[in-house]
């Protein structure tokens, strides 16, 4: 048995408006609460869009719900002249809980490299909020089996600068740029190999302490059918999941993954 408490994150990218986001949090509320779910056992994160922030807050405090959420991004600056941006201590006032930074879609069609994504892992950490810090090889990498070294390297430079003290609450999500939104998920060998490095690198650059505590979550064509074995894993704490979380059947079926 893990010390970790598993993390099951719903990253439902650029989907669901606000009357949607509400209809889709009861239905996994009913679900859960029908099969008894203790939301200390295993933790369910929701991350939607930011116009569903305030509706998911509302249900979630109103109603009591296990859920935490967060933001699916943030900006590296604190307040001004930044049209189109989200602050951290806007997310904060909304009681976010987490923020997700690095999404492999924010690097590849936002340009953002590992300077921006270090940046906002700070302001986060600056303002509250766990940031999920993403990581991961494109295919080339892959084929190279240069996996380990290409994410070691995103994770000094993302985590360059993080106070020690605050390591240990971070969540790092190990996403293989070739298994999101692909169908191809990566075999729980793949996963494990990647997640033991970056828990024995934060060893490395921080403590033994902060290794142990660190969640590192996998990322990738991650479905109810899939995550058991995934999750069998010592080193994988928890599944940042993309697709499948806007399905309420299919996401409780993945929180729900020891039945
Ligand atoms: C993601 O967006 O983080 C993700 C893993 O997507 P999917 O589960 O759809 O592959």
């Amino acid at each position: 048995e893990k010390s970790r408490i598993p993390l099951m994150a719903g990253n439902w990218k650029m989907n669901l408006d606000h009357f949607e986001a509400a209809h889709l949090v009861q239905k996994l509320a009913w679900t859960l609460d029908d099969a008894k779910h203790d939301f200390d056992v295993v933790e369910v994160a929701l991350i939607p869009p930011f116009t569903d922030l305030r509706s998911v807050q509302t249900l979630v405090d109103g109603d009591k719900l296990g859920f935490k959420y967060g933001a699916q991004d943030l900006s590296q600056y604190d307040k001004g002249a930044y049209t189109g941006e989200i602050s951290g201590a806007m997310l904060a006032k909304l009681k976010c809980t987490y923020v997700v930074v690095g999404h492999s879609e924010r690097r590849q069609y936002h340009y953002e490299d590992d300077a921006v994504v270090n940046a906002k892992t700070k302001t986060a950490i600056k303002h509250d909020l766990i940031p999920i810090v993403c990581i991961g090889e494109g295919l080339e990498v892959r084929k190279e089996g240069r996996q380990v070294q290409h994410c070691l390297a995103q994770l000094d430079a993302d985590l360059a600068g993080v106070p020690a003290d605050k390591v240990a609450s971070l969540v790092i999500a190990y996403e293989p740029v070739w298994a999101i939104g692909t169908g191809e998920v990566a075999t729980p060998d793949d996963a494990q190999e990647v997640c033991a490095a970056i828990r024995k690198r934060i060893g490395e650059l921080y403590s033994p302490d902060a290794a142990a505590a660190v969640r590192v979550l996998y990322g990738g064509s991650v479905k109810a059918q899939n995550v058991a074995g995934i999750m069998a894993k010592e080193d994988v704490d928890g599944a940042l999941v993309g697709g499948a979380a806007i399905d309420p059947g299919e996401f409780a079926s993945i929180v729900r993954y020891r039945d």
